[in-house]
């Protein structure tokens, strides 16, 4: 399993759509709203970083009212972890939204994806994960663990 993503997580990313589905419940290739189907949203990420897009979302969101015109064509098309940090793809974007957007990103190595608490880039655990000690500790020492088997 190469990411941070659980079923726990799965339930939380949902909850999150559901609150703004026309940023992250829609198609990404046609942007139709799917508000009802389940799992039909972009959110690919640990449950500790779903507050960062939460405030993300509530950012553009506010800019949007100032540009109501851009409420349908402005959408997330991917939400996911690429290199520890935050990836947060919008159909399109304003340069505000897109600053918005970029400093989300920017904070995102500095939160623990799997709790939310202040966290690192961590570059030994066969790929990189931005994860506060703990999570960090309970990682290695399960690769270490996995790679002593493997032995
Ligand atoms: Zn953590």
């Amino acid at each position: 399993m190469q990411d941070a993503v659980n079923d726990d997580d799965r339930d939380a990313q949902e909850k999150l759509a559901d609150k703004y589905p026309s940023l992250l419940k829609r198609n990404s290739w046609s942007g139709q709203l799917m508000p009802d189907r389940p799992r039909a949203h972009q959110v690919h990420v640990g449950e500790g970083w779903l507050p960062l897009i939460e405030e993300l979302c509530v950012d553009i969101s506010r800019e949007l009212r100032k540009h109501p015109d851009l409420i349908e064509p402005v959408y997330a098309v991917q939400i996911k972890e690429k290199f520890g940090g935050l990836r947060f793809y919008l159909s399109i974007g304003t340069e505000e939204i897109n600053n918005l957007v970029r400093e989300a990103e920017r904070k995102s190595y500095t939160i623990c994806e799997t709790c939310g608490q202040p966290g690192e880039s961590r570059k030994d655990l066969g790929w990189i994960l931005t994860l506060c000690d703990e999570h960090y500790t309970g990682r290695k020492a399960l690769l270490d663990a996995t790679n002593q088997l493997s032995d």
